[in-house]
């Protein structure tokens, strides 16, 4: 359902991503691990071509992204994103902010984004707080919010960029079970995250990314039990 073929991205003269060979299959749960700088939310931001590709092709749901020709409010409608902020919209309400989208993009009628927003807030567990403005909410609750507000869009993937990492320690736990749950239902999904824990239980493969390479990837337990390189053993001894 993503298909990337030797993706390269420079930033001036700096090579960001080189040679990535990439693809995730439908119902797929993909965790991209690797130290900071080594290009991963390059590579998500290129996906959803929030970054221009200096080379290579990446093909979503059938729609070409690298394409000049691409339409990519349509292709955004097949991605879903949440990011290490959650960026909600501060004066609109946990409901609104869910139903936004739908509505203006999607241009579906108020009664039926309004329904599956609020059920969308239940599967996130915060159907008592639609009626509450952001500021209001934690930060777990907001980011459940953001990935409520992702979902809304009926996306076919959903692509997540160290969802937990801005979040209090104890916070984490609340967003990581939204996101089982979620890959439990079938969602394809792409998630950047340090959250070894998740890795092993969710993923069905691990990417390990340094120096805007794929080092490797498998299964879960090769490569966070057994690693081949030596660069994905020293920065797993960093993290684990
Ligand atoms: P982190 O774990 O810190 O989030 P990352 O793996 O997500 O790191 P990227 O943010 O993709 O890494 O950055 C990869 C490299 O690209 C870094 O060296 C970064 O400085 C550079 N880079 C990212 N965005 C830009 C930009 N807009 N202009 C110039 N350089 C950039
Ligand atoms: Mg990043």
């Amino acid at each position: 359902i993503v298909e990337i073929r030797r993706l390269r991205k420079v930033f001036g003269d700096h090579v960001v991503l080189e040679n990535i060979d990439f693809e995730v299959h439908p119902g797929e749960k993909v965790v991209v691990l690797g130290p900071s700088g080594s290009g991963k939310s390059t590579m998500l931001r290129c996906i959803n071509a929030l970054e221009t590709v200096t080379d290579g092709q990446i093909i979503v749901n059938g729609f070409e992204v690298t394409s000049p020709k691409v339409n990519l409010n349509k292709l955004r409608e097949h991605l879903g994103m949440v990011f290490q902020r959650f960026n909600l919209w501060p004066h609109k309400t946990v409901l609104e902010n869910v139903m936004l989208a739908p509505q203006i993009v999607l241009g579906q009628s108020k009664e039926a984004t309004r329904a599956r927003a609020l059920e969308l807030l239940e599967t996130v567990g915060l159907a008592d707080k639609a009626d509450a403005y952001p500021a209001s909410l934690s930060g777990g609750q907001q980011q459940r919010v953001a990935i409520a507000r992702a979902l809304a869009m009926e996306p076919k993937v959903m692509l997540f960029d160290e969802p937990t990492s801005a979040l209090d320690p104890e916070l984490v736990g609340e967003v990581l079970s939204v996101m089982t749950k979620l890959a439990k239902s079938g969602m394809t999904m792409i998630v950047v995250t340090h959250e070894i824990g998740f890795a092993r239980e969710v993923a069905d493969r691990v990417v390990f990314m340094d120096g805007g390479k794929i080092v490797e990837q498998g299964r879960p337990d090769e490569i966070l039990v057994n690693p081949k390189e030596e660069r994905t053993k020293t920065f797993l001894a960093r993290v684990l």
